[in-house]
């Protein structure tokens, strides 16, 4: 491994893995950093199938969204470096103790080559599983391809049609042609993992047209047979506190009318969260979460 990083969108071209690791944009150095590791039980049905999807949630991020559940780890980047021998550790485990049914690589963009390496000392040994790649779509298609073993299944989000709001929301330019450009990659693999392609929709406050946006492009410029996740789930958070519109849940109203613009555009496979999973009151399952390893419920 050598030169600058160019792994995501950014392309920041930190000198991370060249001699004293400097640091990227997202804050990535050159170890891999985890903040919490386990059997997770509230993935999608198939990714979570009987035994829990392996997680492991990386530090850092290549996105810094004002209303990240996570910002102890993704914005402020708490967590573990770990040798690329620790990491294998932790997926064997993950593998053989654990007993989960898949790898579920948590915002791993910065950190592919370190994984590639954890999971090439695995194969030798012959423990296998397949990849989830859980991405906020912010990713380069070239670096999907550079890496595409890793991503089985690919669980992008579609997360903004305006690049204004990804830029305000998240920080993260040119999100709208990235993400399209990455589930377009991930939709027209001929190798897929077992569960292929789901395309995850968190409807936001106040921006539920984007989310109506995105399914229109994604009937009409890939299919509407594509699995997608529709999400109520959205709690302010961290910045969005003071943020309006993204200071309060999404409404029901909103949320309907995304539900309604899926049934219009065709689409039939996938999961719609109830919209009691916008009830603030609910625990904010990143901030709460400890780290290192444990179940995920
Ligand atoms: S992954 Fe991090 S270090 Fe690499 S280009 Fe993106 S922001 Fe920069």
């Amino acid at each position: 491994m050598s030169g600058a990083c160019e792994l995501c969108p950014r392309r920041c071209m930190a000198n991370r893995f060249g001699e004293g690791g400097a640091k990227g944009w997202c804050g990535a150095a050159n170890l891999p950093r985890v903040f919490r590791w386990g059997p997770h039980f509230g993935e999608e049905p198939p990714v979570t199938g009987e035994r829990g999807s392996g997680c492991i949630f990386f530090s850092r991020c290549t996105m810094k969204c004002i209303y990240c559940q996570n910002s102890p780890w993704s914005w402020r980047g708490e967590g573990t470096d770990k040798s690329v021998a620790e990491l294998a550790g932790m997926m064997r485990d993950l593998a053989l103790k654990d007993g989960v049914e898949n790898w579920n690589l948590v915002s791993p963009t910065p950190y592919l080559p370190f994984i590639r390496e954890a999971a090439a000392i695995l194969a030798k040994e012959g423990v296998r599983l397949p990849f989830v790649w859980n991405s906020s779509g912010y990713e380069r298609v070239e670096t999907l391809e550079e890496y595409a073993e890793l991503c089985g299944t690919a669980l992008f989000d579609l997360r903004y049609s305006s690049d204004e709001t990804a830029r305000k929301a998240s920080a993260a330019p040119g999100y709208v042609e990235a993400s399209r450009r990455a589930v377009k990659w991930a939709c027209g693999r001929r190798k897929a993992g077992p569960y292929g392609t789901i395309v995850r929709l968190l409807v936001l406050p106040g921006h539920a047209e984007e989310a109506i946006e995105n399914l229109a492009w994604l009937a009409t410029e890939i299919s509407n047979e594509v699995p997608v996740s529709i999400m109520a789930q959205y709690t302010p958070a961290y910045l969005a506190l003071k943020t309006p519109p993204f200071d309060r849940p999404v409404t029901e109203e909103e949320y309907e009318s995304v539900m309604e613009a899926a049934a219009d555009f065709g689409f039939e496979n996938g999961w719609i969260q109830g919209y009691e999973a916008s009830d603030p009151k609910l625990a904010l399952l990143g901030e709460n979460m400890g780290a290192d390893h444990g179940v995920v419920r």
